[in-house]
């Protein structure tokens, strides 16, 4: 069976993240990993070829050059081989333009399965694989907290917000996992030695056979008009820490008998 799991490189989840309000873009300077729900698709992508017996496990990304660095993480864990879109004219891609080449990208993979985690830390639309399934005419399943793939067919419990459905659909499928799915495997240090070795290809848009006018921001949608922060909540009160902060706090949930 092979497996392609679509993972991405995103700045350091924090209170230091913040949009520039020059470009009206996230700031993706500083520090960045691989998107911590993308932890569990190639966690589920590992058990479904050790249960399989054999197969193929490959990492699908769009992002920068420098992204190798945080894809390597999946490499450690057991991955076989990544394939990273990078592309100068690929900046600035919105949903629209990054499902258009991660979906031209993964047919020349031809995978049975792919797997992708339920969200981005960044963007967190949680929209991308439903997006690159209809690009590809797969069927889609997300928010998974069971999976079983036997026969060409797959069997999955999808969490919703009133309680579950089971549903299944045949190979091959694009499919979305939650994060209470599985435990993701810590790398073991053979894993991080030979992640390096593993084979990790860079290509171009028109490697995968994407034009330029249909990446970045000439194969983009999106306009972002403005940015504000978003309005207080009625009731709500700004603490800022002078050494009182506690205090402060347990006083607000005594005056409402939180506490
Ligand atoms: C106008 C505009 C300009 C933008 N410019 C940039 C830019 O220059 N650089 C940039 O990084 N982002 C850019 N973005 C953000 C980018 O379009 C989104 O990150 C992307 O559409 C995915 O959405 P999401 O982050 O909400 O992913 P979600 O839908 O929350 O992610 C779901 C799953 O899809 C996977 N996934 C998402 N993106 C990728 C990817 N690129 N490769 C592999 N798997 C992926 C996630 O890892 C996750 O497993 C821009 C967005 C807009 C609107």
């Amino acid at each position: 069976m092979k497996i392609a799991v679509c993972v991405k490189e995103v700045p350091d989840p924090g209170p230091n993240r913040r949009i520039d309000p020059g470009t009206l873009k996230m700031d993706r300077s500083g520090d960045r990993s691989l998107n911590a729900y993308d932890l569990n698709a190639i966690e589920e992508a590992l058990r479904l070829k050790e249960a399989a017996g054999d197969g193929e496990v490959v990492l699908v990304s769009l992002g920068q050059a420098k992204a190798l660095d945080s894809i390597r993480k999946g490499l450690a864990m057991g991955a076989d081989r990544a394939v990273l879109v990078s592309d100068e004219a690929a900046a600035g891609s919105d949903l629209v333009a990054t499902s258009h080449v991660l979906a031209e990208a993964l047919k020349a993979e031809s995978p049975d399965v792919v797997l992708f985690g339920q969200q981005a830390t960044d963007g967190d639309g949680a929209v991308m694989w439903a997006a690159v399934a209809e690009r590809l005419k797969m069927p889609v399943v997300s928010q998974i907290s069971e999976l079983e793939v036997s026969g060409g067919t797959i069997t999955a419990k999808r969490q919703t917000e009133f309680g579950y459905d089971r549903i299944q659909a045949p190979l091959p499928a694009v499919l979305a996992v939650a994060d209470s799915l599985n435990e993701p495997r810590y790398p073991s240090l053979k894993g991080i030695m030979g992640a390096k070795k593993k084979p990790q290809d860079v290509k171009s848009l028109s490697d995968v056979g994407v034009d330029a006018s249909r990446a970045g921001e000439a194969g983009s949608r999106t306009t972002v008009v403005s940015l504000s922060p978003p309005q207080g909540r009625g009731d709500s009160r700004k603490i800022e820490d002078d050494g009182s902060a506690a205090q402060q706090i347990l006083d607000f949930l005594v005056e409402r008998k939180l506490v």
